[in-house]
């Protein structure tokens, strides 16, 4: 196995023309099988934010207290105070704090239609029995409908890209479903290309269907492809499969040859010395869960560049330790995933919030996580470890234009009239979805003012409702 076969730094960089975007033609269109849902994309415009709070979350930038952001097909065009852009729409961005929208990197977006199923004290009604039950019956219209879902709400929460952790891609169709409600949802993201639920342990994943797919996304800016495996440490298997290092070379193998990424559940103990012994750690790995991990397993993920991406909301409810203090003071880079919306809240803001509060409860502040490093988790690392941060992460003039207005004047965030504070503090500590005002992804605004712009949300829980409606039929699910 190389480690230099995929470099999240240079390789995105020098297949990614910035700006391309606009001239890419839709595959949604060119398949044209999608079902309807909602409305077209809106176009991308120029405009201005002026006078927010701006956090840019480059280095080189630092913050604005009142700063503007110009935005023109798609790209941010400047950063600064008072602005001239002539013929720009403006929008007021007063009272509110400017940044990039939210990265998440891990999320399974098939599960979200599942929410009414779910019943939190009844074990025959919680997470797993639920989406696996139910899971195993998906068509691949359950599959677009749970996704573009999942994209709407993840929108209004401020969540600009996600990794679309797919561990159900029960045909190709689903995967081509998936994919498709990726681009009509207008997010920015990466398709982890999974296995499907309930298939033999001794089986691989359709390598030959990733190939495939991999050739149709080719080289789009919005969107790219992984691979998501099923878990290596055989004791935490369960409803999702366990495979062996064996396996895990074939399939991992055969996704490095295409040049693709890899994810990976570690919530047991042992998938990573497993992992480092068979030579199969790279740079090109992001784990998920870092929990039941010691302190040899940190030492080869740093050695060999791997990520993590810890889901607070649900981790905290897990057996286990979240080990985040650990792994970063051992030089690991993490970040921040929201995992599900059917038994987790959709809220970037509560998983920052989460993460200061185990930090504080575990180390006693000894290990230094400020509001500052949050929101950096939450933005450009996450786009660092999904690949993306050439593109997206800050608000630096060049990038594509994926930002978020969040309002800083309702009374549980603001202790004065016009004064936010700390605007970090303000995110981590009293910020909630609902104040998000405006959400814009590559420069089209999909949120403007607490709604969206033309998605028609509607007909997505009505389409929703349709396929759980189905899905309990075919379970035989009351
Ligand atoms: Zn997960």
């Amino acid at each position: 196995m190389r480690e230099d076969h995929f470099d999240r730094r240079t390789v995105l960089a020098a297949t990614t023309a910035l700006g391309a975007a606009a001239l890419m033609p839709s595959l949604a269109s060119a398949q044209g099988t999608a079902p309807a849902a909602g409305s077209a994309l809106p176009a991308r415009g120029e405009f201005v934010v002026r006078g927010a709070h701006v956090l840019t979350m480059d280095p080189n930038l630092g913050d604005l207290v009142t700063g503007d952001v110009h935005v023109r097909d798609g790209a941010i065009v400047a950063v600064g105070v008072s602005l001239a852009a002539p013929g720009a729409e403006a929008i007021d961005g007063k009272g509110m704090i400017c940044l990039p929208g939210f990265v998440d990197t891990h999320w399974h977006h098939w599960t979200t239609l599942l929410r009414p199923v779910m019943q939190a004290d009844d074990p025959k009604r919680t997470y797993f029995p639920v989406t696996f039950a139910l899971g195993l019956h998906y068509t691949p219209e359950d599959s677009y409908r749970s996704v573009r879902l999942g994209l709407a709400q993840a929108l209004a929460a401020g969540v600009t890209t996600t990794h679309n952790w797919a561990h159900n891609v029960r045909s190709p169709a689903h995967a081509d479903a998936e994919v498709r409600a990726m681009r009509d949802g207008g997010l920015r993201g990466r398709f982890a290309y999974g296995p499907a639920l309930g298939m033999a342990n001794d089986k691989p994943m359709d390598l030959a269907d990733i190939a495939r797919l991999k050739k149709e996304i080719g080289n789009d800016p919005m969107l790219t492809l992984g691979i998501c495996s099923r878990n290596v440490d055989g004791n935490t298997g369960g409803t999702r499969g366990a495979i062996d290092a064996a396996m895990a070379r074939k399939e991992w193998s055969a996704a490095r040859e295409l040049g693709l990424p890899i994810t990976l559940h570690t919530s047991g103990t042992g998938a990573i010395k497993l992992l480092n012994e068979a030579g199969l750690l790279g740079l090109d790995l992001q784990l998920v869960h870092p929990l039941n991990t010691d302190a040899a397993d940190w030492e080869a993920l740093a050695k060999h560049g791997v990520h993590y991406s810890i889901s607070p909301l649900g981790e905290a409810g897990r057996s286990g330790e979240m080990q985040f203090p650990e792994i970063m003071q051992a030089g690991v880079k993490v970040s921040i995933s929201i995992d599900n919306v059917t038994a987790e809240r959709c809220d970037p803001f509560a998983c920052m919030h989460m993460l200061q509060t185990i930090n504080r409860h575990r180390t006693g502040g000894k290990f230094k996580l400020t509001t500052k490093k949050l929101v950096q988790m939450a933005t450009i690392d996450g786009a660092e470890d999904l690949g993306f941060a050439d593109r997206t992460g800050s608000l630096t003039p060049g990038k594509r234009a994926d930002l978020i207005l969040v309002r800083a004047g309702d009374p549980h965030v603001s202790p004065h009239m016009g004064d936010i504070g700390d605007p970090y503090d303000a995110l981590v500590q009293l910020a909630q979805p609902s104040d998000v005002d405006t959400v814009v992804v590559d420069g089209r605004i999909l949120r403007r003012k607490g709604a969206f712009t033309a998605l028609d949300y509607g007909k997505l829980l009505a389409d929703a409702a349709q396929s759980v409606a189905a899905l309990k039929q075919k379970a035989n699910w009351s």
